[in-house]
Protein backbone atom coordinates (compact mmCIF):
# COMPACT_ATOMS: atom_id res chain seq x y z
CA UNK A 1 0.00 0.00 0.00
CA UNK A 2 1.22 3.28 -0.85
CA UNK A 3 0.45 7.05 0.04
CA UNK A 4 -2.41 8.01 -2.20
CA UNK A 5 -4.42 10.88 -1.00
CA UNK A 6 -5.59 10.20 2.71
CA UNK A 7 -7.37 7.34 2.37
CA UNK A 8 -6.71 3.96 1.17
CA UNK A 9 -7.70 0.68 2.79
CA UNK A 10 -6.81 -1.67 -0.42
CA UNK A 11 -3.77 -1.75 -2.55
CA UNK A 12 -4.74 -1.05 -6.06
CA UNK A 13 -2.45 -4.22 -7.32
CA UNK A 14 -5.14 -6.16 -4.88
CA UNK A 15 -8.15 -4.55 -6.82
CA UNK A 16 -6.95 -5.88 -9.89
CA UNK A 17 -6.32 -9.27 -8.66
CA UNK A 18 -9.86 -9.64 -7.18
CA UNK A 19 -11.30 -7.85 -10.86
CA UNK A 20 -9.50 -10.50 -12.47
CA UNK A 21 -10.58 -13.26 -10.25
CA UNK A 22 -14.04 -12.03 -10.97
CA UNK A 23 -13.86 -12.98 -14.31
CA UNK A 24 -12.41 -9.43 -15.95
CA UNK A 25 -9.62 -9.29 -18.81
CA UNK A 26 -8.62 -5.25 -18.23
CA UNK A 27 -8.72 -3.56 -15.39
CA UNK A 28 -8.07 -0.29 -14.77
CA UNK A 29 -8.25 2.34 -11.47
CA UNK A 30 -8.88 6.69 -11.78
CA UNK A 31 -9.24 9.08 -8.71
CA UNK A 32 -12.76 10.91 -9.62
CA UNK A 33 -12.68 14.46 -11.50
CA UNK A 34 -14.29 16.07 -13.91
CA UNK A 35 -13.87 14.69 -17.37
CA UNK A 36 -11.43 16.01 -19.31
CA UNK A 37 -13.38 15.66 -22.86
CA UNK A 38 -16.63 17.09 -21.45
CA UNK A 39 -16.34 19.87 -24.11
CA UNK A 40 -16.39 17.52 -26.69
CA UNK A 41 -19.35 15.57 -25.60
CA UNK A 42 -21.32 18.50 -25.17
CA UNK A 43 -20.31 19.83 -28.85
CA UNK A 44 -21.47 16.26 -29.70
CA UNK A 45 -24.44 17.01 -28.04
CA UNK A 46 -25.26 20.11 -29.50
CA UNK A 47 -25.15 18.96 -33.00
CA UNK A 48 -27.74 16.50 -32.23
CA UNK A 49 -25.86 13.22 -33.20
CA UNK A 50 -27.24 11.52 -30.36
CA UNK A 51 -30.51 11.16 -32.70
CA UNK A 52 -33.45 10.20 -30.57
CA UNK A 53 -31.22 8.76 -27.39
CA UNK A 54 -32.86 11.50 -25.44
CA UNK A 55 -31.09 9.51 -22.14
CA UNK A 56 -27.86 10.35 -23.07
CA UNK A 57 -28.64 14.56 -23.43
CA UNK A 58 -29.95 14.04 -20.01
CA UNK A 59 -28.04 15.92 -17.34
CA UNK A 60 -24.96 16.33 -19.39
CA UNK A 61 -22.92 18.05 -16.19
CA UNK A 62 -23.18 14.70 -14.40
CA UNK A 63 -21.95 12.62 -17.00
CA UNK A 64 -19.41 15.03 -17.18
CA UNK A 65 -18.52 14.13 -13.69
CA UNK A 66 -18.77 10.79 -11.92
CA UNK A 67 -18.17 13.21 -8.40
CA UNK A 68 -21.64 14.15 -8.94
CA UNK A 69 -22.83 11.15 -9.99
CA UNK A 70 -21.55 9.72 -6.76
CA UNK A 71 -20.79 12.06 -4.09
CA UNK A 72 -18.38 9.94 -1.82
CA UNK A 73 -17.07 8.45 -5.05
CA UNK A 74 -13.18 9.09 -4.76
CA UNK A 75 -11.88 6.19 -7.39
CA UNK A 76 -13.39 4.72 -10.55
CA UNK A 77 -12.37 0.50 -10.92
CA UNK A 78 -13.05 0.05 -15.37
CA UNK A 79 -13.45 -2.97 -16.23
CA UNK A 80 -12.89 -5.02 -19.72
CA UNK A 81 -14.74 -8.01 -20.68
CA UNK A 82 -13.29 -9.24 -24.34
CA UNK A 83 -15.96 -10.64 -26.62
CA UNK A 84 -13.24 -11.39 -29.17
CA UNK A 85 -14.34 -15.27 -30.19
CA UNK A 86 -13.80 -17.00 -33.22
CA UNK A 87 -14.99 -15.57 -36.62
CA UNK A 88 -17.99 -17.11 -37.94
CA UNK A 89 -18.09 -19.68 -40.59
CA UNK A 90 -17.25 -17.87 -43.81
CA UNK A 91 -20.34 -19.48 -45.71
CA UNK A 92 -22.60 -18.52 -43.00
CA UNK A 93 -21.59 -15.27 -42.42
CA UNK A 94 -21.35 -13.81 -46.29
CA UNK A 95 -24.70 -15.77 -47.06
CA UNK A 96 -26.90 -13.00 -48.87
CA UNK A 97 -30.33 -14.65 -47.46
CA UNK A 98 -28.44 -14.52 -43.84
CA UNK A 99 -28.56 -11.32 -41.93
CA UNK A 100 -25.77 -10.26 -39.76
CA UNK A 101 -25.88 -9.15 -35.85
CA UNK A 102 -22.90 -7.57 -34.07
CA UNK A 103 -20.39 -9.63 -32.12
CA UNK A 104 -21.62 -8.45 -28.59
CA UNK A 105 -24.75 -9.83 -28.94
CA UNK A 106 -23.78 -13.34 -30.20
CA UNK A 107 -24.97 -14.64 -26.65
CA UNK A 108 -26.47 -13.65 -23.25
CA UNK A 109 -27.13 -10.00 -22.64
CA UNK A 110 -23.83 -8.88 -20.99
CA UNK A 111 -25.95 -5.94 -19.19
CA UNK A 112 -26.70 -9.33 -17.10
CA UNK A 113 -23.03 -10.73 -16.94
CA UNK A 114 -21.07 -8.00 -16.24
CA UNK A 115 -23.09 -6.40 -13.38
CA UNK A 116 -22.80 -9.47 -10.77
CA UNK A 117 -18.94 -9.66 -11.31
CA UNK A 118 -18.93 -6.07 -10.41
CA UNK A 119 -20.79 -6.09 -7.62
CA UNK A 120 -18.51 -9.49 -6.16
CA UNK A 121 -16.01 -7.30 -6.57
CA UNK A 122 -17.46 -4.07 -4.48
CA UNK A 123 -18.16 -6.15 -2.22
CA UNK A 124 -14.63 -7.32 -1.55
CA UNK A 125 -13.74 -3.68 -1.66
CA UNK A 126 -16.03 -2.67 0.66
CA UNK A 127 -16.89 0.40 1.17
CA UNK A 128 -19.71 2.12 -0.65
CA UNK A 129 -20.11 1.61 -4.09
CA UNK A 130 -21.76 2.27 -7.26
CA UNK A 131 -21.92 -0.13 -10.84
CA UNK A 132 -22.65 1.00 -13.89
CA UNK A 133 -22.92 -1.47 -17.40
CA UNK A 134 -24.19 1.32 -19.90
CA UNK A 135 -26.48 1.82 -17.74
CA UNK A 136 -25.52 5.13 -15.79
CA UNK A 137 -24.56 8.82 -16.58
CA UNK A 138 -21.11 7.62 -17.30
CA UNK A 139 -18.44 8.32 -20.16
CA UNK A 140 -16.97 5.12 -19.84
CA UNK A 141 -14.83 5.00 -22.60
CA UNK A 142 -13.42 8.23 -21.31
CA UNK A 143 -12.80 7.01 -17.63
CA UNK A 144 -11.63 3.86 -19.54
CA UNK A 145 -8.63 5.54 -21.44
CA UNK A 146 -8.28 7.55 -18.38
CA UNK A 147 -7.67 4.52 -16.42
CA UNK A 148 -5.29 3.37 -19.18
CA UNK A 149 -7.54 0.36 -20.59
CA UNK A 150 -6.79 2.04 -24.12
CA UNK A 151 -7.46 4.93 -26.23
CA UNK A 152 -9.94 6.10 -27.77
CA UNK A 153 -9.68 5.06 -31.77
CA UNK A 154 -10.93 7.77 -34.55
CA UNK A 155 -14.10 5.63 -34.55
CA UNK A 156 -14.62 6.63 -30.86
CA UNK A 157 -14.70 3.01 -29.32
CA UNK A 158 -11.70 2.24 -26.61
CA UNK A 159 -9.00 0.41 -28.50
CA UNK A 160 -6.59 -1.81 -26.12
CA UNK A 161 -3.21 -2.75 -27.10
CA UNK A 162 -4.25 -6.16 -25.25
CA UNK A 163 -7.99 -6.67 -26.63
CA UNK A 164 -8.44 -4.24 -29.91
CA UNK A 165 -12.40 -2.50 -29.57
CA UNK A 166 -14.22 -5.95 -28.85
CA UNK A 167 -14.58 -4.84 -25.00
CA UNK A 168 -17.30 -4.67 -22.63
CA UNK A 169 -16.48 -2.09 -20.54
CA UNK A 170 -18.48 -1.37 -16.74
CA UNK A 171 -17.45 0.88 -13.97
CA UNK A 172 -17.55 0.74 -10.31
CA UNK A 173 -17.74 3.84 -8.55
CA UNK A 174 -16.18 3.73 -4.93
CA UNK A 175 -15.61 5.58 -1.88
CA UNK A 176 -12.28 4.19 -1.69
CA UNK A 177 -9.39 6.20 -2.75
CA UNK A 178 -7.40 3.57 -4.57
CA UNK A 179 -4.19 4.58 -6.03
CA UNK A 180 -4.22 4.48 -9.99
CA UNK A 181 -2.67 1.54 -11.14
CA UNK A 182 0.74 2.13 -12.29
CA UNK A 183 0.53 -0.67 -15.11
CA UNK A 184 -2.35 0.94 -16.56
CA UNK A 185 -0.54 2.94 -19.10
CA UNK A 186 -1.20 1.25 -22.24
CA UNK A 187 -1.81 3.96 -24.68
CA UNK A 188 -1.51 3.89 -28.70
CA UNK A 189 -2.78 5.79 -31.44
CA UNK A 190 -4.53 5.85 -34.54
CA UNK A 191 -1.49 7.23 -36.97
CA UNK A 192 -2.48 7.92 -40.36
CA UNK A 193 -4.91 5.51 -40.37
CA UNK A 194 -8.20 5.97 -41.90
CA UNK A 195 -9.86 3.12 -42.22
CA UNK A 196 -12.98 2.97 -39.92
CA UNK A 197 -13.67 6.76 -41.54
CA UNK A 198 -13.31 5.54 -45.26
CA UNK A 199 -15.17 2.16 -44.80
CA UNK A 200 -18.16 3.06 -42.83
CA UNK A 201 -21.35 1.69 -44.79
CA UNK A 202 -23.42 4.88 -44.14
CA UNK A 203 -20.49 7.30 -43.97
CA UNK A 204 -21.00 7.83 -40.18
CA UNK A 205 -18.41 10.02 -38.97
CA UNK A 206 -18.08 13.06 -39.96
CA UNK A 207 -15.07 13.72 -39.01
CA UNK A 208 -12.53 11.37 -37.16
CA UNK A 209 -13.34 10.96 -33.38
CA UNK A 210 -16.44 12.18 -33.98
CA UNK A 211 -20.08 9.81 -34.31
CA UNK A 212 -23.42 10.85 -35.89
CA UNK A 213 -25.15 8.49 -34.73
CA UNK A 214 -27.94 9.15 -36.59
CA UNK A 215 -26.28 7.48 -39.58
CA UNK A 216 -24.98 4.66 -37.73
CA UNK A 217 -26.41 1.11 -38.46
CA UNK A 218 -26.28 0.40 -34.96
CA UNK A 219 -28.27 3.79 -34.03
CA UNK A 220 -30.60 2.71 -36.94
CA UNK A 221 -31.27 -1.44 -36.46
CA UNK A 222 -31.13 -0.77 -32.47
CA UNK A 223 -32.57 2.41 -31.06
CA UNK A 224 -34.43 4.26 -33.85
CA UNK A 225 -37.95 2.83 -33.79
CA UNK A 226 -40.36 3.66 -37.01
CA UNK A 227 -39.32 3.98 -40.48
CA UNK A 228 -35.37 4.54 -41.86
CA UNK A 229 -34.76 6.64 -45.05
CA UNK A 230 -33.85 4.37 -47.81
CA UNK A 231 -31.06 6.90 -48.66
CA UNK A 232 -30.04 5.03 -45.10
CA UNK A 233 -31.19 2.27 -45.45
CA UNK A 234 -29.54 1.16 -48.77
CA UNK A 235 -26.42 1.17 -47.19
CA UNK A 236 -26.71 -0.83 -44.28
CA UNK A 237 -26.02 -3.86 -45.71
CA UNK A 238 -26.90 -6.87 -44.13
CA UNK A 239 -26.65 -5.85 -40.90
CA UNK A 240 -30.23 -7.02 -38.64
CA UNK A 241 -28.73 -5.62 -35.17
CA UNK A 242 -25.69 -3.65 -34.58
CA UNK A 243 -22.37 -3.73 -36.54
CA UNK A 244 -19.41 -3.96 -36.23
CA UNK A 245 -17.55 -2.61 -39.57
CA UNK A 246 -15.65 0.08 -38.29
CA UNK A 247 -14.17 -2.64 -35.60
CA UNK A 248 -13.51 -5.44 -38.40
CA UNK A 249 -11.47 -3.31 -40.57
CA UNK A 250 -9.49 -1.71 -37.69
CA UNK A 251 -5.94 -2.80 -37.65
CA UNK A 252 -5.72 -2.68 -33.95
CA UNK A 253 -8.68 -5.71 -33.73
CA UNK A 254 -6.81 -7.32 -36.64
CA UNK A 255 -3.19 -7.23 -34.86
CA UNK A 256 -5.00 -8.53 -31.66
CA UNK A 257 -7.41 -11.19 -32.32
CA UNK A 258 -6.82 -13.51 -29.29
CA UNK A 259 -9.93 -15.48 -29.05
CA UNK A 260 -11.36 -15.14 -25.76
CA UNK A 261 -11.09 -18.60 -24.08
CA UNK A 262 -13.00 -17.75 -20.78
CA UNK A 263 -16.14 -16.39 -22.03
CA UNK A 264 -18.42 -19.62 -22.98
CA UNK A 265 -21.43 -17.20 -23.10
CA UNK A 266 -20.30 -15.41 -25.99
CA UNK A 267 -20.16 -18.01 -29.10
CA UNK A 268 -20.95 -18.51 -32.91
CA UNK A 269 -24.23 -19.75 -33.03
CA UNK A 270 -25.59 -19.61 -36.90
CA UNK A 271 -29.00 -19.33 -35.50
CA UNK A 272 -28.26 -16.18 -33.12
CA UNK A 273 -25.57 -14.62 -35.34
CA UNK A 274 -26.54 -15.13 -38.75
CA UNK A 275 -30.16 -15.99 -38.93
CA UNK A 276 -31.56 -16.72 -41.44
CA UNK A 277 -33.65 -13.24 -42.97
CA UNK A 278 -36.80 -15.62 -44.59
CA UNK A 279 -37.22 -16.64 -41.10
CA UNK A 280 -37.24 -13.38 -39.01
CA UNK A 281 -39.58 -12.46 -41.61
CA UNK A 282 -41.87 -14.82 -40.38
CA UNK A 283 -41.46 -14.59 -36.83
CA UNK A 284 -44.17 -14.07 -34.30
CA UNK A 285 -43.58 -12.58 -30.91
CA UNK A 286 -43.17 -16.20 -29.36
CA UNK A 287 -40.87 -17.16 -31.89
CA UNK A 288 -39.04 -14.12 -31.07
CA UNK A 289 -38.77 -14.72 -27.30
CA UNK A 290 -37.67 -18.07 -28.15
CA UNK A 291 -34.29 -17.12 -30.17
CA UNK A 292 -33.97 -14.01 -28.70
CA UNK A 293 -35.10 -13.62 -24.96
CA UNK A 294 -31.98 -13.14 -22.54
CA UNK A 295 -29.38 -11.89 -25.46
CA UNK A 296 -29.26 -8.01 -26.33
CA UNK A 297 -30.93 -8.30 -29.48
CA UNK A 298 -34.31 -8.47 -27.95
CA UNK A 299 -33.62 -4.20 -27.60
CA UNK A 300 -35.15 -4.06 -30.94
CA UNK A 301 -37.96 -5.88 -30.35
CA UNK A 302 -39.19 -8.25 -32.89
CA UNK A 303 -40.91 -5.04 -35.12
CA UNK A 304 -37.60 -3.35 -35.40
CA UNK A 305 -35.90 -6.53 -35.67
CA UNK A 306 -38.52 -7.47 -38.87
CA UNK A 307 -38.03 -4.33 -40.11
CA UNK A 308 -34.39 -4.66 -40.34
CA UNK A 309 -34.62 -8.05 -42.09
CA UNK A 310 -36.78 -6.30 -44.83
CA UNK A 311 -34.05 -3.95 -45.17
CA UNK A 312 -31.45 -6.45 -45.87
CA UNK A 313 -33.15 -8.39 -48.27
CA UNK A 314 -33.65 -5.31 -49.86
CA UNK A 315 -29.65 -4.83 -50.05
CA UNK A 316 -29.05 -8.60 -50.73
CA UNK A 317 -29.60 -8.33 -54.59
CA UNK A 318 -31.16 -12.29 -54.89
CA UNK A 319 -34.20 -13.23 -56.61
CA UNK A 320 -34.79 -14.88 -53.93
CA UNK A 321 -35.21 -12.30 -51.70
CA UNK A 322 -38.23 -10.94 -54.19
CA UNK A 323 -40.11 -13.86 -53.35
CA UNK A 324 -39.58 -13.79 -49.69
CA UNK A 325 -40.18 -10.04 -49.78
CA UNK A 326 -43.78 -10.38 -51.65
CA UNK A 327 -45.48 -12.26 -48.54
CA UNK A 328 -45.30 -9.25 -46.60
CA UNK A 329 -46.62 -6.17 -49.06
CA UNK A 330 -49.58 -6.44 -46.95
CA UNK A 331 -48.22 -7.05 -43.32
CA UNK A 332 -49.98 -5.83 -40.35
CA UNK A 333 -47.05 -3.73 -39.37
CA UNK A 334 -46.18 -0.36 -41.20
CA UNK A 335 -43.41 0.04 -40.36
CA UNK A 336 -42.23 -3.41 -42.25
CA UNK A 337 -44.87 -2.59 -44.73
CA UNK A 338 -42.36 0.19 -45.89
CA UNK A 339 -39.26 -1.00 -45.58
CA UNK A 340 -40.75 -4.05 -47.53
CA UNK A 341 -42.20 -1.94 -50.08
CA UNK A 342 -38.59 -0.40 -50.25
CA UNK A 343 -36.85 -2.96 -50.81
CA UNK A 344 -39.05 -4.54 -53.19
CA UNK A 345 -38.07 -1.04 -55.82
CA UNK A 346 -34.17 -1.70 -54.44
CA UNK A 347 -33.97 -5.05 -55.85
CA UNK A 348 -35.96 -4.03 -58.99
CA UNK A 349 -33.73 -1.32 -59.53
CA UNK A 350 -30.50 -3.86 -59.25
CA UNK A 351 -32.19 -6.32 -61.75
CA UNK A 352 -32.68 -9.11 -59.11
S1 LIG B 1 -20.95 0.76 -36.41
FE1 LIG B 1 -21.09 0.54 -38.64
S2 LIG B 1 -22.37 2.22 -39.32
FE2 LIG B 1 -21.73 2.69 -37.22
S3 LIG B 1 -19.92 3.93 -37.47
FE3 LIG B 1 -19.21 1.83 -37.30
S4 LIG B 1 -19.07 1.10 -39.43
FE4 LIG B 1 -20.30 2.96 -39.43
S1 LIG C 1 -9.48 1.77 -38.24
FE1 LIG C 1 -7.66 3.04 -38.11
S2 LIG C 1 -8.43 5.09 -37.74
FE2 LIG C 1 -10.09 3.69 -37.27
S3 LIG C 1 -9.94 3.30 -35.11
FE3 LIG C 1 -8.78 1.70 -36.11
S4 LIG C 1 -6.68 2.48 -36.18
FE4 LIG C 1 -8.01 4.20 -35.73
Amino acid sequence: MSGFGDVMSVASEQVRGWALEAGFDAVGIVPIEPMPRAEHFRSWLKKGYHGSMAWIARDPERRCDPGLVMRKARSAIVVGVSYQVEDPPPALWDDPLRGRIARYAWGRDYHKVLPPRLKRLAERLGGSSRVYVDTGPILERELAERAGIGFIGKNTLVLSPSFGSYLLLGVLLTSEALEPDGRSEAKGTCGACTRCQTLCPTRAFPSPYVLDARRCISYLTIEHRGMIEPDLSRLMQRWVFGCDACQEVCPWVKQYRKPSEQHGWLSFDADRCSPRLEEIMAMDQPGFLARFAGTPVIRTKLSGLRRNAAIALGNCGQAEAVRILDAYTADEDPVVRDAVAHSLLELKKRGA
